[in-house]
């Protein structure tokens, strides 16, 4: 299949995901819940005394607010990567994980946040490749810090919703921009741009294997963890 329609996600911060065509999926409801209550449980448990009877019975709780959260996460996030792969999309670019999770770790202090992404990102993978489509993994790294339009790099506190551009003064939501960035990584090489805008400037064509090993190339940095 040609690949006219590729497009990037962002694992965002206010959305649960944010794709480069302008689309956010928000956090569902019931995952805020979940961690609450695990919390509370976490909580009950480490206050009751060890070897207790009632400390035992907490545990229990825990375990099964755990596993119950987890099955409604799954249903969630099947539902959610099928409509993604339904969606006339012809490939994903999406994080890289395995680079990004101790920053991702410390910044949301969420370790049920990382799972569901996790999750997210291996049904998305295979149920794209299922369906013949793309599926390519890049290094997250300062993609919420770059501007899509002009490569710029700047702090952006996690305050900060909108990516107002003190370069080029490009004004995107920041989970799009990222999202966008995200894209611009996987297609680097290939001709033409697909994200909103011709991002990719000429001097940045090369692939991502030849960036890795560019010691000079400008998004040298960008690219290597
Ligand atoms: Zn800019």
């Amino acid at each position: 299949m040609e690949n006219t329609n590729p497009v990037g996600i962002d694992l965002g911060l206010d959305s649960f995901v944010a794709v480069s065509d302008g689309t956010k999926i928000g956090k569902p409801n019931f995952m805020q819940q979940k961690r609450k209550k695990i919390a509370k449980w976490q909580k009950i448990v480490a206050r009751r005394n060890k070897g207790s009877k009632r400390r035992e019975r907490a545990k229990a709780r825990l375990q099964r607010t755990y596993e119950y959260s987890t099955s409604q996460s799954d249903d969630y996030l099947h539902k959610l990567s099928d409509t993604l792969v339904n969606s006339g999309y012809t490939s994903f670019a999406v994080e890289d994980l395995h680079i990004q999770n101790m920053v991702k770790n410390c910044r949301l202090a969420g370790s049920i946040q990382d799972a569901s992404w996790n999750r997210f990102i291996q049904l998305l993978s295979y149920k794209a490749e299922s369906a013949g489509l793309g599926v390519v993994k890049v290094d997250a790294k300062n993609t919420s810090k770059e501007c899509s339009n002009c490569g710029n790099i700047q702090e952006m506190p996690l305050s900060e919703r909108t990516y107002i551009c003190n370069r080029c003064g490009m004004q995107k939501d920041r989970d799009i921009n990222a999202s966008i960035n995200i894209l611009n990584r996987a297609t680097l090489g290939q001709r033409g741009s697909h994200a909103q805008g011709d991002n990719i400037r000429p001097q940045q064509e090369a692939t991502i294997e030849e960036l890795r090993t560019d010691k000079t190339h400008p998004l040298q940095d960008a690219v290597i963890a």
